[in-house]
């Protein structure tokens, strides 16, 4: 049974139910996670309350050390932490090991953290008078993750907040905490003092029990829409920070200057890359025209067919399962609703799965997608690649914005005037331009707007200092004559 992490100690959970932890290339059963409970995030909270204590007054050049070191671990265990990744996650190790980086990027990005929290000044704002604004750390943070990034979205959040002067609680998916167990050994290895970074195993009553704890002052969440919406709108009700990262519907425009060739490429590992378990992944491709939407299609089928699928761990493999059954009977289904309502299955990856052992879907690539259809509307979460045809340019960016989700677009060009037009109007608050899959670097922010996003202070980058610190601004005279008072 996998263990919490409280006040610097492996623990069991006080939870009597658990869930099964399978690898989905093969269905092996790797572990059983406890669901937790109440008493556990509260024992978490309350050791993560006591380390904010003198974590706060700990100086900050002290405070990232340990982030220094733990860079140095994460980086020697690399391929053991991308496997771990492979093996409960199914995404291919290539991919594993891109996660496993960007991980690491966002522990040398909170490194900087003494330039980044550091406050403003101003002299003389009256009379001998000067006024200063500093930033201060807030207490304890938790986070709650998904199951698509089993290495990387924890580091959205925890690095900066810890670095910044605050304590932690870490919420692995139920479906993947395995990565995290390794991570926090090296978390452990890496010299954080007792209780400041803490792990709770467990569901939906760990989640709540975060959401309602008085003494948490702020929540980062990723995952679905509706559950993003849950938590923030349950989370800021009781007065807390939040910032919660929901699901997408990713459209990606090309127009006729576009190279086809090298656009069809990219659009199709946007989509299929991670078997299309990314809030980046693309999924409808709007083609501008009928040439485009013809060449298009004669170029992603055999890119799509050519596809090797299987365990991600072979080199071979160009793309691995999906989580679970659930979630390839849930694709399957999306499928079957686009042939229902007379889309044109231009290659049916529910077929040819052989002896294949675990979750798989082979590509899909669906034609003549039209608004209204559940599979243009309904985030797929798989690997389909859905095109649609529209008559013009404007035509395309209506597209984009009457979704109710806003995470991601791109746009295929070789024009500077259109990229500038697509970027200026499009709803989406992250922007590809010839770039399939437009993630944010650690020293960016990442967050989309709409149904992807709700709150105000987006992850990492610049902005994440905002929703871990809060500001105090002291006006301040001195005076060498104290007879004025
Ligand atoms: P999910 O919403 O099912 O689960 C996310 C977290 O919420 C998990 O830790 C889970 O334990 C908890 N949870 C699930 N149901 C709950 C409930 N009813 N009440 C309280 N807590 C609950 O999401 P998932 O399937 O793990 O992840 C896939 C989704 O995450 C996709 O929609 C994807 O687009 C989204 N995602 C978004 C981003 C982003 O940056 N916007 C990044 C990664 C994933």
């Amino acid at each position: 049974m996998i263990k919490n992490y409280i006040n610097g100690q492996w623990g069991e959970s006080q939870g009597r139910e658990s869930v099964e932890v399978v690898n989905p290339a093969t269905k092996e059963l790797l572990d059983r996670c406890p669901l937790g409970t109440p008493g556990d995030v509260d024992r978490a909270v309350q050791a993560a309350s006591s380390a904010f204590v003198s974590w706060r007054r700990t100086p900050v050049i002290d405070r990232v050390q340990p982030f220094f070191r733990l860079k140095t671990l994460m980086e020697e265990n690399l391929p053991a932490l991308a496997r771990q990744v492979t093996i409960e996650n199914g995404k291919i190790l290539a991919e594993a090991i891109g996660s496993v980086r960007r991980a690491i990027q966002m522990v040398e990005t909170a490194c900087g953290m003494p330039s980044l929290m550091m406050g403003q000044f101003s002299e003389d704002i009256a009379g001998e008078i000067d006024c200063l604004s500093v930033r201060q750390p807030i207490g304890v943070f938790a986070s709650i993750n998904p199951f698509n990034f089993p290495a990387m979205v924890p580091f959205w959040f925890w690095p900066f907040a810890v670095a910044a002067g605050n304590t932690f609680i870490v919420k692995p998916s139920e479906r993947v905490p395995l990565t995290q167990i390794k991570i926090f050994e090296l978390i452990e290895k890496a010299g954080f003092p007792k209780g400041v970074i803490n792990m709770v195993q467990g569901g939906k009553e760990v989640v709540n029990a975060l959401l309602a704890h008085p003494t948490i002052k702020g929540i980062s969440f990723v995952g679905s829409t509706p559950v993003a919406k849950y938590v923030y709108q349950t989370g800021t009700a009781n007065l807390k920070r939040v910032q919660a990262l929901g699901g997408a519907k990713n459209s990606m425009v090309v127009l006729p200057d576009a190279s086809l060739e090298k656009s069809a490429r990219v659009a199709f590992e946007s989509i299929t890359g991670c078997a299309g378990e990314r809030c980046l992944a693309g999924s409808v491709v709007i083609c501008v025209g009928d040439e485009v939407d013809r060449k298009f299609r004669d170029l992603v089928i055999p890119i799509a067919s050519d596809t090797i699928v299987g365990n991600g761990l072979e080199a071979r493999v160009q793309m691995g399962p999906v989580i679970s059954e659930a979630a390839r009977e849930r694709i399957k289904g999306l499928i079957q609703s686009a042939v229902d309502e007379g889309a044109d299955l231009l290659l049916d990856g529910r077929k040819n799965l052989g002896d294949l052992p675990g979750f798989f879907l082979r590509p899909t690539v669906i034609g003549g997608v039209r608004p209204g259809m559940r599979i243009a509307e309904e985030e797929i979460f798989g690997p389909v690649v859905c095109l649609a045809k529209v008559d013009s340019f404007d035509d395309a960016i209506r597209w984009i914005n009457s979704s109710p989700y806003g995470n991601t677009t791109t746009l295929f060009t070789t024009s500077g005037a259109a990229a500038r037009k697509f970027s200026y109007e499009v709803d989406p608050g992250m922007v590809g331009i010839n770039i399939g899959v437009p993630a944010p670097m650690a020293f960016f922010s990442f967050g989309g707007r709409k149904d992807s996003f709700f709150g105000d202070v987006k992850a990492h980058g610049n902005q994440c200092i905002n929703f871990f610190t809060d500001t105090k601004v002291i006006t301040e005279r001195w005076l060498k004559d104290s007879s004025i008072w």
